[in-house]
């Protein structure tokens, strides 16, 4: 059977966190009772003039360099010239060509143990088109609120030049995505939510023929608002494909829409006729020079980037690569897990709770880590009660989630619920003198030699005492007790 190949594409569109539009003074703040954070610069009224954005390019070198790209010393912006109401002027200012502001860039993934380096082909400013609301009947209203709010688009290269790597599967294009917001989102140039439409994905996916060079046809995908359906979306497509090239189909060059609910794409719009965008220089705009010097601060002014942490991580803290990996995704997990290190010293335990138990809980509760109650000294305030022998491990787990859900300080948890862990002797033989007496069976299975079966009466006494048992007391005493039995 003919093995087919994937090649994905990715671009990206991130809107930029600046106060104002890309090329008048409106707002650029998300939201807004509809059309009231417009001008005749961003309505695209006869007569007005746009004016570049000045922190909107600083942000988008910004953004080129920490994706390893250069910098294009004389880069121009272009109109880019079609017609549709979500675009008043009739055409976007966008950057086209070979002086987008950043090109020949890369991100490195890590996707089951292998590192890749994705090559970026360019990095661009424009834009943000106005938004369409399709109201009920043949009716739609438009919202220009958005229009001109500053957009950067990251664009991939397939094939990749030498010593870099191109995308091929779903979990390297979500894999992409993340590494990708983590940059942006610790740079501060984007806030990354995919949720809101301030980050946007649209992949382009074809098959082609394994030992084959040229790419297959490709279909692009749209709608796609979380990593979940950035993996589902492509893996689908993928599946669908594949199917259609076994039979003997032929696959369109269209655009298709993923819907979430149903687990499935659609196509929206064939791509066979392009549309002529008729691309020319933006006359009323001068050309962005950079100078090498102020390209070069820009670069030194860079904050630590989730790759560096991530070495940091793993070479001063001694992290496992895959936990400083995820540790990393997202800035907010990062500044989490480095103050609980200050506070607790203990960096492996805080990872390992991180990792588990409150990355379960954060994904349980669909909450993102800035939203969580759970703060740094909650979690190394439990870390020490553990230590101390007050809670058990077994009672942490019941005490984090209590933290998580509401908030509360891990000693103020242990004492209204009553979970500190038993030390006391005298408290404990009663109960260890119940479980022998209620399993005579196993208790001679034990004293037969059937060492095995201790752990039985173990889990028993820690039925009893609800988990509040201390462990290493309960082995040594139900050993005493079994001896005292023979
Ligand atoms: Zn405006």
């Amino acid at each position: 059977m003919q093995e087919y190949e994937p090649i994905i594409g990715m671009e990206v569109h991130a809107e930029l966190l600046t106060e104002s539009k890309m090329f008048c003074g409106c707002t650029a703040e998300f939201g807004g009772e509809p059309n009231t954070r417009c001008c005749p610069v961003c309505l695209g009224l006869p007569g007005s003039l746009p004016v570049i954005n000045v922190k909107a390019v600083q942000y988008v070198v910004k953004a080129a360099l920490a994706l390893n790209c250069s910098i294009t010393p004389n880069s121009i912006f272009h109109r880019k010239n079609y017609f549709y109401p979500d675009l008043p002027k009739g055409y976007q200012i966008s950057q086209y060509g070979d002086t987008p502001i950043g090109q020949h860039g890369w991100v490195q993934i890590t996707v089951n143990g292998a590192t890749k380096k994705i090559a970026i082909r360019r990095v661009h400013l424009e834009e943000d088109t106005g938004k369409l609301l399709h109201v009920e009947g043949d009716r739609s209203h438009i919202d220009y609120n958005r229009g001109g709010v500053p957009l950067m688009e990251i664009v991939t290269q397939n094939p990749p030049p030498p010593g870099l790597d191109q995308i091929q599967s779903a979990e390297e294009a979500k894999e992409y995505l993340v590494r990708l917001r983590a940059i942006l989102t610790y740079i501060g140039v984007n806030d990354g939510k995919l949720e809101e439409g301030s980050l946007r994905c649209e992949p382009n996916i074809s098959l082609r023929p394994v030992g084959q060079i040229e790419f297959g046809v490709k279909t692009e995908l749209k709608n796609l608002n979380s990593f979940r359906a950035v993996l589902r979306g492509i893996e689908y497509e993928l599946e669908r494909q594949e199917k259609v090239l076994l039979k003997g189909g032929k696959i369109v060059h269209e655009t298709r829409r993923w819907d979430d609910v149903r687990g499935a794409t659609a196509s929206m719009r064939s791509k066979e006729f392009e549309q002529e965008y008729r691309y020319f220089p933006e006359p009323d705009l001068t050309p962005l020079r950079f100078d090498a010097q102020w390209v070069e601060e820009q670069r030194k002014a860079l904050p630590e980037l989730p790759d560096q942490r991530k070495r940091r991580f793993i070479e001063e803290l001694g992290i496992p690569e895959y936990d400083a990996e995820i540790l990393t995704d997202s800035r907010p997990m990062a500044e989490f897990f480095e103050e609980a290190v200050k506070l607790s010293a203990d960096a492996k335990s805080v990872s390992n709770w991180m990792m588990g138990d409150l990355l379960r809980l954060l994904n349980a509760t669909g909450t993102e880590m800035e939203q969580s109650k759970l703060t740094p000294s909650h979690l190394t305030e439990m870390l020490n009660l553990i230590g101390k022998g007050t809670i058990s491990g077994k009672i942490a787990k019941t005490v984090f989630e209590e933290m998580f859900g509401t908030g509360r300080r891990a000693s103020e948890i242990v004492e209204k619920l009553g979970l500190t862990q038993i030390t006391d002797e005298s408290e404990l033989i009663p109960i260890i003198n119940q479980v022998l007496d209620e399993n005579p069976r196993i208790v001679q299975d034990v004293l037969g030699g059937k060492d095995k079966s201790l752990a039985f009466l173990v889990g028993q006494t820690m039925r009893y005492t609800k988990g509040r048992a201390n462990p290493p007391l309960v082995n040594r005493l139900l050993r005493e007790r079994l001896e005292s039995r023979r």
